[in-house]
């Protein structure tokens, strides 16, 4: 083996201007802003530049990649160069930086915790709307390090905070979160989730759940919907909320999706081969799945594996989904639709899609998300309850079934019922249960499927 490589001497250091090399060294090119080399020697060193304590805030822009598919590149270093405008004007800060890609840093005065998260909530705030669309929200996922060693920790000080902001894990909200010791444990934990989910997968540890969905004034089964499991170590069963948010930010979660497609295919293929009386169960579809080029491909590779009917699968699309560009996922879903797969909206009244909207998906089914169900009986003034039985207008008009999820009382089910809400699932009827349950559930049952869409066709 030669020498390294060092090429630095080939270049005459005299052609260069002082200024040039000091801005090649401290700023960086897309905003003229203060680059992380800036912000390095001063948090190494921080005593020397007459600080004694500090916070560090370290951010960056949720979907970022997103502007700039749907905008541009110009729109998305407007974005860039906003944020550090912003961080200029703070009066709060001692050193700020765009350190790389949409990856902001700041040493801000200490001070009470509460304090750093209103003024950070503030600045935030005063840049939530994309400059080339008002109507584009902004969110940032952002994480701070206030702690009482700062001398210990020094640059490795960001190690801390990314760690805090690494749990912003949210589509649609800014985030921030403080770093305490837990974070890491977890973190660690998050990690080693990931990595396992392979061996996962091979030993058969995720496992598909159903939670059965029934047409409350005959109190017949009419369906489920398949939620995932992690059956750990074949010890405790982790529920979805303690893997699937890190799943969904690497993207790991379309994985995790197309094994429960398949499973719920093959179920279906053998139940009717046993002459089960079949019912459509539903599958989440995550954000990274609708959003893949290869959603359909990938969808069809998995049901052309089996022989069974189309219209008994049904993918649930979460409303929020909608946000980040409606006119690609409306496509999507009449590719999908006219492949014979049935069409749920999940959540709805959560998000912010608009009902104009739901006018333009091809939507079999509108799923009222559970906080409005949580209402039901609740709310004095009526107010949940006229806006629920409006919803429920929207889908008969519209021609749409209609469910409500996260049903738990006799009352809310009753007053759902009567306000013509097709079906319920909930806790009132049952909870997820193992497929060889659910099995069982089916099989006691002569069920015909409740299915108003395609009985129309
Ligand atoms: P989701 O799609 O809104 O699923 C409904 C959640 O509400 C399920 O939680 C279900 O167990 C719970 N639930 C149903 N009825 C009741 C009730 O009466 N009371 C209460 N308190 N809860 C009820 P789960 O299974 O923990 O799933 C949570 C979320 O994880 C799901 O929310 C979904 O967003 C996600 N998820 C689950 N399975 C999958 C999957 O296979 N793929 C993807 N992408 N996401 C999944
Ligand atoms: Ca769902
Ligand atoms: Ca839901």
């Amino acid at each position: 083996m030669g020498a390294a490589l060092d090429v630095r001497k080939e270049v005459n250091i005299d052609e260069f201007d002082k200024r040039d090399l000091f801005n090649l060294a401290y700023f960086e090119l897309v905003t003229n802003y203060y680059n992380w080399n800036w912000m390095r020697e001063k948090l190494t060193d921080f005593e020397a530049f007459g600080i004694t304590d500090f916070a560090f805030v370290h951010f960056d822009i949720k979907d970022f990649k997103m502007v700039n598919e749907i905008y541009g590149h110009d729109a998305g270093d407007d974005l860039l160069r906003r944020v550090c405008q912003v961080l200029h004007e703070q009066d709060w800060t001692y050193y700020t930086c765009r350190c790389d890609n949409d990856n902001f840093a700041m040493m801000v005065h200490r001070m009470p915790d509460q304090e750093i998260q209103s003024r950070l909530e503030r600045m935030f705030a005063s840049m939530d709307r994309l400059e080339a669309d008002r109507h584009y929200p902004i969110y940032f996922r952002c994480g701070v390090a206030s702690i009482d060693n700062v001398a210990e920790y020094r640059a490795t000080i960001t190690d801390l905070a990314k760690i805090a902001q690494h749990f912003g894990v949210k589509a649609n909200e800014t985030e921030i979160y403080f770093y305490t010791d837990d974070m890491k444990r977890k973190q660690l934990r998050s990690k080693m989730l990931k990595a396992d989910l392979d061996r996962a997968m091979s030993e058969e540890e995720l496992e598909v759940y159903y939670q059965p969905k029934y047409e409350p004034s005959t109190n017949t089964l009419v369906g489920a919907e398949a939620l995932i499991r992690w059956n750990y170590h074949h010890e405790s069963i982790l529920p979805p909320k303690d893997f699937v948010p890190y799943f969904e930010q690497e993207g790991t979660i379309e994985r995790v999706d197309r094994f429960v497609l398949d499973q719920v295919c093959r179920k279906l293929e053998q139940w009717k081969r046993e002459g089960v009386k079949l019912v459509p169960i539903s599958v989440n579809m995550s954000r990274a799945q609708l959003y893949s080029p290869v959603l359909v491909k990938n969808v069809m590779d998995i049901v052309n594996k089996y022989d069974i009917d189309r219209r008994y699968i049904e993918f649930e699309l979460t409303e929020s989904l909608a946000y980040y560009d409606s006119k690609y996922m409306i496509e999507v879903m009449k590719n999908l639709r006219d492949l014979g797969f049935m069409l749920s909206i999940d959540d709805f009244g959560t998000g912010y899609s608009s009902l104009s909207l739901l006018a333009d998906m091809p939507l079999t089914t509108l799923k009222l998300d559970k906080s409005f169900v949580d209402e039901i009986g609740h709310d004095k003034e009526g107010r949940t309850s006229y806006i629920v039985k409006n919803i429920l207008e929207i889908t008969k008009f519209l021609k749409i079934n209609s469910i409500a999820e996260g049903v738990e009382t006799e009352v809310q089910k009753d007053l759902l019922k009567d306000w013509g809400c097709n079906y319920i699932q909930g806790y009132f009827y049952s909870k997820p249960v193992p497929v060889a349950l659910f099995e069982k559930m089916l099989r006691n049952q002569s069920v015909g499927i409740v299915d108003s869409v395609s009985s129309e066709e």
